[in-house]
Parts: C-alpha cells; structure tokens; sequence
C-alpha cells in the first residue's frame, strides 16, 4: 500500500492495519503515510495525488 501523497510504501502491522491513515476524498478512500499524515493535517485533502 503505498502513501497517496509522498508515493512511499506504507508499512503494515502484523494484524494487517497500515501504519497511516486513511483520508475520504471524492468518496475514495487514500491511504497516507503517518508522516504526511502529521506534516499535512490542515490541508491534507488537498495534498492527496487523486
Ligand atoms: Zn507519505
């Protein structure tokens, strides 16, 4: 699963979770890295690489 802003793999938990977070844009979910997650809080949907 790779980050929908920064391109990189996103690792996963042994349960099969990411270690991120998913954002709803145009009724999709994007997976993004903890990292961007952080960094991009305020305008993260407008970040996200559709
Ligand atoms: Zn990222």
């Amino acid at each position: 699963m790779k980050c929908s802003i920064c391109e990189k793999e996103i690792e996963t938990t042994f349960l099969g979770k990411i270690k991120g977070n998913y954002v709803k844009v145009g009724g999709k979910l994007h997976p993004v890295c903890n990292v961007c997650f952080n960094t991009n809080r305020e305008d993260i949907k407008t970040k996200i690489n559709k």
